[in-house]
């Protein structure tokens, strides 16, 4: 059985569990059809470097269309694409059009694309990035996955190894959603992350002094770890000034942008030195 394969063996494909039969193979097929129907898309939305003003990057959110013209939320299909496998697949393609229609085009410096664990597990997963960078000659730094902290994650070899693998090309690794799990504060321990994006509840409660102080607290442990900080879920201008008070490196929210397809961002009119462009950083 699937249990038995060890290591590499993904629940998601675990044929034993009655929950987990004909159903789910059916979604994965529709999500395959419509991976290659191009109702998946890609939205993207900015992120803000507050001390600057400038354009930092920019964060890839999946939408798919449905037939009526609507979109069905990754919120709702993400955790099917998890449980199926077909996560994998619509990962891969996510990253892949990261590279081709945001930093190849230099609409933005670097680009963030979200991770499931099941991807980070699946032998390959780094050499499929470096594969897709080099097709680009795109610079690894230029990228960045995030990995929320809302999801159950054994942060076993596989994925320690993944990471520093990623971390070799120069792949940024971002922790999302700091603060909504249980696993931030170990997983700083044991992953090198370059940005923790704290979660927009903290932000939400900043309307109290109580909510100041904890946000207060969270910034200085960060910081102390040399990380950089990234707030999510800015929606008015009086956030942003607190959030320039504060010290915080970037924001993210409706009130920079609320997410948008690539088509919609202009050319930075940036190109990287030609030099870099391919190569790691070593
Ligand atoms: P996330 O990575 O934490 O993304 C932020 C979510 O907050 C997005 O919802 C975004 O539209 C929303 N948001 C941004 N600014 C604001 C704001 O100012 N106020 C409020 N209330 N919300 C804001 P979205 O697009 O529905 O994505 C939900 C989650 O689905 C993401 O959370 C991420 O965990 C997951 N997801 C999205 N795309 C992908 C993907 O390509 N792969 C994987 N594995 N997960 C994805
Ligand atoms: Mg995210
Ligand atoms: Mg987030
Ligand atoms: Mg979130």
């Amino acid at each position: 059985a699937a249990k038995a394969n060890g290591r590499n063996c993904l629940k998601v494909f675990d044929p034993d569990d009655p929950q987990h039969g004909d159903e789910s193979e059916n979604i994965a097929a529709i999500l395959r059809i419509a991976l290659e129907q191009r109702l998946v898309s890609l939205v993207y939305q900015p992120i803000r470097n507050v001390q600057t003003g400038a354009l930092d990057g920019a964060e890839a959110l999946m939408r798919m269309k449905m037939p009526d013209g609507t979109s069905i939320m990754p919120g709702t299909f993400i955790p099917v694409a998890e449980r199926t496998g077909a996560i994998i697949e619509l990962g891969r393609w996510a990253i892949r059009t990261v590279c081709k229609e945001m930093l190849a085009t230099n609409k933005v410096k670097v680009a963030s694309v979200n991770v499931s664990p099941s991807e980070l597990k699946m032998p390959g997963f780094s050499t499929y990035v470096a594969a897709t960078l080099a097709e680009y000659g795109l610079v690894g730094t230029r990228l960045a996955f995030e990995i929320t902290e809302g999801v159950e994650l054994d942060v076993d070899t596989d994925v320690v190894r993944c990471i520093s693998e990623l971390k070799r090309l120069g792949v940024q690794i971002w922790l999302d959603d700091f603060g909504t799990g249980f696993a931030g504060l170990s997983w700083l321990r044991m992953i090198d992350f370059d940005t923790v994006k704290i979660d927009r509840s903290f932000l939400h409660d900043c309307e109290t002094e109580r909510g100041r102080r904890m946000m207060r607290d969270i910034i200085s442990l960060l910081r102390h770890r040399g990380l950089r900080i990234l707030v999510e879920g800015v929606e008015t201008e009086e956030q942003e000034t607190l959030m320039r008070q504060y010290g915080i490196e970037q924001i993210q929210g409706y009130h920079v942008g609320r997410p948008e397809p690539a088509r919609r961002f202009g050319n930075l009119g940036w190109l990287p030195s030609p030099a870099a462009a391919g190569l790691s950083s070593a």
